[in-house]
């Protein structure tokens, strides 16, 4: 009888998993899961306590769901990628597994990390299979017409629907029960050491519930009630007019071949909408970012994916770095997205954009500070989605519009929090101020002054936008090449 191990990763779920199926495709055979925590590795990376937590509590709902399918779940501690080739061929061979499946992960230490793990196993007659499960549409598997990747989304979105329409994107179902199991399963940790949690346990409880059948149902919730106005409400975070999915699909709990499905699914039965159409770009800004991560691996390396603007003098200000992290900016949307983050582990889209254009526009300070600091804090922490997103806020990224796309962040308080909800919700110290002035508290300079001392400390804006905008626009300016339209 052949026995196999499934290696997971970032795909913590039984139903859609490539890996897993492929290894229970004999009927007979009986397989195991392995998981390594990596702690040292971990901490390299900034992985956030909070996200931690997430996938120790996602691994024991997990543990409990492969069970019933005769499937154990077991785990490796070694501190860091080095010790796995070695921890696993141990493993492998202590149970006589003769191969080894696991889901592909795109970013450049993961795959040298696979590559050495291949290479050891194969010296004790062990096979790897990589499977790509993570995108709708497998990175390196869509090109342009020269035969490079895209840079670009739109023309990039276009070929990915069109692939989307050709080759599909049917969820699998979970594997059937093995027959027997060879082994025991390992106790799931409930915390690990050095990773501490800044989101208070109970809120972490209610806004993340761990498992498969939380990440569906929040799904199915999202596709009957919001999924349709998706369009108009996604830029709004005092509703709920997104998903809050990522954490689930970050950690791979969800497929995205479950959320297209859902939304291909909900167009068949009610129809065209615009709302259904935007949500399903997303998905695909999510696969964009692993392709571009894959065509140019440089964007894991901390370098810009224009190089033009490496030389760009990116500030180093710890003080006022400090105050974008505390929220203490002055600039209510700012402070409260902020705020949002240390509270639920979280940000909404329209916020993390704004919060990034402050910093890197406005402050003017080193985007990869920025990105570092995600990370250390966000639940969904993702590197391609994550370096992305504040690549296309510093204007060194995949933006098709050139540099001096600068948010103004007053203007974008009144368009995404036009009542002030929002801001009021995480910034207490303004809950008085009425609604005409919760975008600029202190008013307008002189009187604005005066007015600092009404609200309770909160600060004065500790930059003065037009000011920062011209800055920011004299540094790209100057740059021998100006990044040019992508
Ligand atoms: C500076 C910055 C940093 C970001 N860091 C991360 C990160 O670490 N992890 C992460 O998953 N997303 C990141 N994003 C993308 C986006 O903000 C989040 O995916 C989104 O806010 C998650 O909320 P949701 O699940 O309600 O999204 P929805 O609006 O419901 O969208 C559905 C799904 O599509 C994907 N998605 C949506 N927008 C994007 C996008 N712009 N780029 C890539 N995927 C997207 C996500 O998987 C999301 O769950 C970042 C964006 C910016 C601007």
């Amino acid at each position: 009888m052949s026995r196999y191990l499934v290696w997971l990763r970032a795909d913590l779920r039984s139903i859609d998993n490539t890996a897993l199926l492929a290894a229970c495709k004999e009927k007979d055979a009986e397989v195991a899961c392995v998981y390594a925590i990596t702690p040292q590795q971990w901490q390299a990376h900034d992985v956030a306590g909070v996200r931690v937590d997430f996938e120790l509590r996602t691994l024991a709902v997990l543990q409990k769901t492969l069970a019933t399918l005769n499937i154990p779940l077991l785990i490796l501690d070694v501190p860091d990628f080095k010790g796995l080739p070695k921890a696993l061929a141990e493993l492998a061979q202590q149970h006589r597994i003769s191969a080894v499946h696991a889901n592909r992960q795109y970013e450049f230490n993961e795959t040298v990390r696979d590559d050495a793990v291949a290479s050891v196993l194969e010296n004790s007659g062990i096979t790897l299979t990589l499977h790509h499960d993570q995108c709708a549409v497998p990175p390196g598997t869509l090109f342009k017409n020269d035969g490079g990747f895209y840079s670009v989304f739109t023309p990039f979105k276009r070929m990915w629907l069109a692939r989307l329409a050709t080759a599909g994107c049917q969820p699998q179902p979970a594997p059937q029960k093995r027959p027997g199991k060879f082994t025991e399963s390992d106790a799931i940790p409930d915390k690990v050491a050095g990773f501490f949690s800044h989101v208070k346990p109970e809120t972490a409880r209610t806004w993340w519930p761990a498992g498969e059948t939380a990440a569906l149902n929040r799904l199915a919730d999202f596709s009957a009630k919001h999924l349709n106005d998706y369009l108009d409400k996604r830029d709004l975070p005092a509703e709920e007019g997104v998903s809050r999915l990522s954490p689930y699909l970050a950690i791979g709990t969800l497929s995205p071949r479950q959320c297209l499905n859902a939304a291909f699914n909900h167009r068949a039965r009610h129809g065209e909408s615009a709302g259904v159409d935007q949500w399903i770009a997303e998905i695909g800004w999510r696969d964009f970012y692993k392709h571009v991560m894959v065509g140019w691996p440089r964007v894991c390396k901390h370098r810009p994916f224009k190089l033009e603007t490496d030389p760009l003098p990116w500030r180093h200000d710890e003080k006022e770095f400090r105050q974008w992290c505390e929220g203490r900016t002055g600039f209510p949307l700012v402070d409260a997205a902020m705020r949002q983050l240390q509270q639920t582990g979280w940000m909404h889209n329209r916020l993390r954009m704004v919060v990034a254009m402050f910093l890197t526009k406005d402050l003017f300070i080193d985007w990869r500070w920025g990105e570092k600091f995600f990370m250390q804090h966000l639940i969904d922490g993702d590197l391609s989605a994550n370096n992305g997103g504040w690549q296309w806020s510093a204007s060194t990224g995949n933006d098709a519009v050139p540099y001096f796309r600068i948010f103004n962040p007053v203007s974008q308080g009144r368009k995404c929090d036009p009542q002030g909800h929002f801001i009021r919700q995480y910034l207490p110290e303004l809950s008085t101020v009425p609604t005409p002035s919760i975008h600029e508290p202190h008013g307008h300079e002189p009187e604005g002054k005066a007015q600092a001392i009404l609200f309770s400390g909160y600060p004065l804006p500790m930059v003065d936008h037009r000011m920062a905008r011209d800055r920011v626009l004299a540094h790209f300016k100057d740059l021998k090449s100006p990044p040019a339209r992508l």
